[in-house]
């Protein structure tokens, strides 16, 4: 398992005890390093981390990825979302449990556990 540090630009600085590292007479207190952390897509070890690096970068990222600047608006074209039922069992058939909902229409539509996992397959206009 390979670790990765927290993206955090200031996680250095705080002071915890599983920060403070390195051999006794010189430790120093080091950005965290996990296999897995739980914030931002697994890039930062806590919020405050998090918030820290949307200070410093979140006004590049999103001028460089495209800042909105008007209103959208849902409509029938792009409002499909994927859904699951939590409490879904099989019962013989290969009726799946993933689906489409139209949020302005209600209408479903049946899905595939791979389509559902696919971030990139969508019904909505782009
Ligand atoms: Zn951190």
């Amino acid at each position: 398992m390979s670790l990765k540090y927290c993206q955090g630009s200031k996680c250095h600085t705080y002071h915890t005890k599983d920060r403070l590292k390195g051999m006794k007479g010189s430790k120093t207190y080091q950005t965290r390093r996990r296999s897995d952390f739980y914030y931002g897509n697994g890039n930062f070890c806590s919020m405050n981390c998090y918030n820290d690096w949307f200070r410093k970068f979140g006004d590049q990222a999103i001028n460089h990825f495209g800042r909105t600047t008007e209103a959208k608006h849902l409509t029938e074209q792009n409002a499909w979302i994927k859904d699951y039922d939590y409490n879904w069992r099989a019962e013989g058939n290969e009726r799946s449990n993933y689906r489409f909902v139209n949020k302005i229409t209600k209408e479903q539509r049946p899905l595939t556990e791979e389509q559902y996992d696919d971030s990139n397959y969508t019904l909505n206009e782009r």
